[in-house]
């Protein structure tokens, strides 16, 4: 049975203030909650600040991204060895708009990927189409080749660290949710695949969100398809009811 798994990615949003005001609303409407897996991803420089507030509550954080070394004369970059240190959890790897904006590569994802787990995160890779790919047919292509190549060297031992969140792009930040049967038959086709690439119990092991405009009206529809084990929530995680209604809701 996998446990559910709802993170907040707040993207590059928020102030010292709002960052510290989000992160206490959401300890007193949900920090009690034990039956979901929580956690919250805000910008680098209020991580701390979060974990202050977020103080022993059930509700872990992470960073949105991470370099692949550990240390050294990488100007503006940082290590997993320094997420480790400040008690981070969790780590967002190839999010779309790093891929799409940013310019981010399949190998440059593997190398950060595998750097997350070498340092003891846990590790969210993100992965889906464009919506010129699913118009053209090529979801699938598009979905098994970023998995195999971000996940390329990654052990069985070493995948067990790895939550995988499909988000198709064209869902991202664009209020238009991928409706309960898109999401599951690629949620379905990546289970497959994991038990291609590894076994069946890692596949059954292994926790798939969603990610793509998720609210609070569409969390229900969305968490009871079989293979969507969680979410990750851009804009809905940055206001304290929209994000606690969901956690409730999935509760
Ligand atoms: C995201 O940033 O990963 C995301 C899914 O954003 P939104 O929920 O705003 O679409």
């Amino acid at each position: 049975m996998r446990k559910p798994f709802i993170a907040g990615n707040w993207k590059m949003n928020t102030s010292h203030q709002a960052a510290k005001s989000l992160a206490s609303g959401l300890v007193d409407q949900i920090g009690n909650v034990t039956t979901v897996d929580m956690a919250v991803c805000p910008p680098f420089v209020y991580l701390q600040l979060v974990a202050k507030a977020l103080g022993s509550s059930n509700i872990a954080f992470g960073a949105q991204d991470v370099y692949f070394e550990r240390n050294g004369a990488f100007t503006g970059e940082i290590s997993a060895e320094m997420l480790k240190d400040i008690c981070c959890t969790y780590v967002i790897v190839g999010h779309s708009e790093r891929r799409h904006v940013i310019g981010e590569t399949d190998e440059l994802i593997n190398k950060k990927l595998s750097a997350a787990i070498n340092g003891g995160l846990l590790p969210i890779l993100c992965v889906g189409e464009l919506h010129e790919e699913r118009e053209a047919g090529k979801t699938d292509e598009v979905v098994v080749n970023q998995l195999k190549k971000g996940l390329a060297g990654i052990c069985k031992e070493r995948v067990q660290a790895v939550t995988i969140a499909y988000e198709p792009v064209w869902a991202i930040g664009t209020g238009k949710t991928a409706t309960s049967d898109q999401a599951q038959e690629v949620h379905a086709m990546i289970r497959k695949l994991l038990a291609e690439m590894y076994d069946e119990s890692i596949a059954q092991e292994l926790r798939i969100q969603y990610g793509g405009s998720a609210k609070p009206s569409n969390t229900a529809e969305l968490m009871a398809c079989p293979d969507v084990d969680g979410l990750l929530v851009g804009g809905a995680s940055l206001k304290v009811e929209d994000f606690s209604a969901m956690i409730k809701t999935v509760e």
